[in-house]
């Protein structure tokens, strides 16, 4: 047996296509989505990631919006821009890229967006409709690409055992969520989880949201379950993922590649979430689901 290969890069073409699509219509009814994005500091990932977003902006026809303090900003510099952008009419979402310089608090910042701007679903607002079980406008762009890579590759959720590997904020915990919600058996593990490979061997659907690449191996993967890698860490010029894929994909039923797995997802579900938000505010209801 060898893992069906999940393609994030079509899968993640086929939302930006559905939410170019939206913004289309939105823009011919006369409401252009717009996404206001701040980039403070000198993290060099950052960068590169907001360009990437910008150009798939520029791409779907969403307006963007960057501005880029100066690296010394206090938190309450970044407090007054947020606040700018959350009084714009025309902003849709919001998007603070992290990290930021250690100076600033960030979580006064994320917590100054609108809960109805948080196109990238961190606001507790929003998680906590999600730890509710109750479907929020939004859910953070990992997760949620995930989720539809789930969905689109029909792996079965109801009732089957979902192991999480990593517990953060933005990627572990409400990956963790959002499976229960699908009605997934859960468990996260973490640094402190004892004999993490017998624990991921339980798993129908193994997350490895870890940021340890090539950790886990054959031995943490039950045969046939879908195991999807969401670790990317720069080596030698190159990404790579948590999940070593050389001794996962004879025993696994899916698996999603590194890169062009769950990468090209967050971008898509970051736009589509402004899209969401832009019309459930503006043009009075959310667009047809794609979760
Ligand atoms: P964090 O560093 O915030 O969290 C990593 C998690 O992994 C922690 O919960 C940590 O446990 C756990 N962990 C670390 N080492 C081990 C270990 N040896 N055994 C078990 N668990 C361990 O990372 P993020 O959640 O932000 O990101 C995770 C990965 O996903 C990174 O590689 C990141 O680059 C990538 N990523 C990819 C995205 C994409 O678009 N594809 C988007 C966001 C992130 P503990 O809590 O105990 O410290």
């Amino acid at each position: 047996m060898s893992a069906v290969i999940i393609d994030g890069k079509a899968v993640a073409a086929a939302v930006r296509g559905e939410v170019g699509e939206r913004v289309r219509s939105l823009t011919a009814a006369g409401v252009r989505p717009g996404l206001g994005v701040v980039l403070c500091g000198d993290d060099p990932g950052s960068a590169t990631y907001v360009r990437n977003k910008g150009r798939v902006a520029e791409q779907l026809g969403v307006r963007f919006d960057l501005h880029t303090p100066a690296d010394d900003s206090s938190t309450a510099d970044l407090h007054a821009l947020v606040e700018q952008l959350n009084r714009d009419e025309g902003i849709d979402g919001i998007i603070v890229q992290l990290p930021l310089p250690k100076q600033i608090d960030a979580d006064v910042i994320v917590d100054a967006v609108r809960p109805d701007k948080d196109a990238d679903g961190f606001h507790p607002f929003n998680f906590g409709r999600l730890a509710e079980g109750a479907r929020p406008p939004v859910v953070a762009g990992t997760p949620a690409g995930c989720m539809e890579l789930l969905r689109r590759y029909d792996v079965p959720l109801r009732g089957a055992r979902a192991v999480v590997v990593g517990r953060s904020a933005i990627v572990g915990r409400p990956m963790a969520l959002l499976l229960l919600n699908g009605d997934c058996t859960v468990t996260i593990c973490h640094s402190r989880t004892v004999d993490l490979p017998a624990v991921c061997r339980e798993a129908d659907i193994l997350v490895a949201a870890i940021g340890r690449p090539g950790m886990i191996t054959a031995d943490y993967v039950k045969p046939g379950a879908c195991v999807i890698d969401v670790g990317i860490t720069p080596v030698d010029g190159t990404v790579r993922g948590d999940v070593d894929r050389a001794s996962v994909e004879p025993v696994a039923g899916w698996l999603t590649p590194v890169p062009g797995g769950v990468g090209p997802m967050t971008v898509a579900m970051l736009m589509y979430n402004t899209v969401a938000l832009c019309a459930a505010r503006r043009a009075g209801g959310v667009p047809a689901s794609l979760r």
